[in-house]
């Protein structure tokens, strides 16, 4: 068994059933590799390890370990926390960074329990000072930035989704497939479980690189189409605010914002949106932001980096027209 560098920062990357690894862990591992030695635990299922290993490898880590899930577990993760004490125990990490998904948010909370950890959550970055790993989150609605450190073990670390840019230097694939003994702790079953897979030619929301939000202002559900065709011109993820999802004019898994999804992409387009604390706090650290208001007094304004104060039913379909022109 290899040894592990001493700054290890261990990674915790999921892989699908091909064996592709989930979106951030590119930034994850490029993140790790910032505050020490990037080692992965790439959790794949049966005989798609090698696969995620040598993707780790590419996106930068030195050393990968491999566990592969069995087709027994359940969806909570169980197996997951038990890969991951493992693998914490086998490499004495400094500091384990995890996807602020659901499934991450999930693992996190129940390994910290387990092993008496810190956990910081939705860290918008990572650092190595004088005293340790330290955090940095957005708070107040993207008012303030807060960092924390532990004082005392490593740190598990959930990481939003976009905010790392950094990206590590491809290596040579050192991979492990790691011994998971079965902890037998079980505090939550599934009796019954079913996954809904919903299909779309669109990016997926978290993690998108640009996302156009309509907001209470496209006024219906037929109109909200029109947010639609503004996102797929720009090849846009599409989002909105929670008045829009009360109202109905589209799912609650579209919301950005406090109650919903964070967002960190190159290019947040609020359309409608009059800029709410509990909006803000979902997308304020897009790096340029463009709104469409037609009060210029809309607090959306004092976050964008490009403001149209007007009706969004004149400016984007003229938008969508001049994109379709430049693209053509
Ligand atoms: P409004 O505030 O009604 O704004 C609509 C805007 O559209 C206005 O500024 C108006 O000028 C503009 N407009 C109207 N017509 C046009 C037009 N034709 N062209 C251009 N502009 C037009 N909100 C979230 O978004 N996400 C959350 O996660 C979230 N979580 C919350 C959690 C809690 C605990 C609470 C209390 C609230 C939360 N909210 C959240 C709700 C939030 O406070 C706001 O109510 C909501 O964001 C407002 O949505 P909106 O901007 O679409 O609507």
């Amino acid at each position: 068994m290899s040894e592990f560098p001493q700054d290890s920062i261990l990674s915790v990357l999921t892989a699908d059933s091909e064996g592709q690894l989930e979106k951030p862990a590119a930034e994850l591992i490029g993140g790790a590799g910032e505050i020490g030695t990037p080692v992965a635990l790439v959790l794949a299922p049966a005989g798609r390890g090698e696969a995620a290993a040598q993707q780790a490898a590419s996106f930068g880590a030195v050393q990968v370990l491999i566990a592969e899930v069995p087709e027994t577990d359940s969806a909570l993760g169980t197996f997951a926390v038990d890969a991951l004490s493992a693998a914490s125990d086998l490499t004495a990490p400094d500091a384990i960074l995890i996807p602020h998904s659901i499934d991450g948010r999930d693992i996190a909370g129940r390994f910290a329990v387990r092993s008496g950890s810190a956990v910081s959550v939705d860290a918008l970055g990572v650092e190595r000072d004088s005293e340790g790993i330290v955090a940095h989150h957005s708070v107040y609605g993207g008012g303030y930035t807060a960092s924390s450190a532990p004082t005392f073990g490593a740190p598990v670390v959930t990481v939003r989704q976009g905010s790392i840019e950094t990206r590590g230097q491809a290596q040579s694939v050192n991979s492990q497939v790691l011994e998971v003994a079965d902890s037998g702790k079980r505090s939550a079953q599934v009796e019954s479980f079913e996954a809904v897979v919903e299909t779309s030619s669109r990016p997926e929301l978290r993690g998108a690189s640009k996302v156009v939000s309509g907001g209470r202002g496209v006024g219906s559900e037929e109109s909200f189409e029109l947010v639609g065709e503004f996102a797929d011109v720009l090849g846009a993820a599409l989002g909105a605010s929670r008045a829009a999802v009360d109202a109905g004019y589209i799912a609650q898994s579209h919301q950005v914002g406090q109650t919903g999804v964070s967002v960190s992409p190159q290019l947040y387009v609020a359309l409608g949106i009059s800029g709410a604390i509990q909006h803000k706090a979902g997308m304020q650290t897009s790096k340029t932001i463009v709104a469409v208001n037609k009060d210029g007094e809309a607090p959306i304004f004092d976050i964008a980096d490009y403001g149209v104060v007007g009706d969004l039913f004149k400016i984007v379909p003229q938008s969508i027209e001049t994109l379709k022109e430049n693209k053509s």
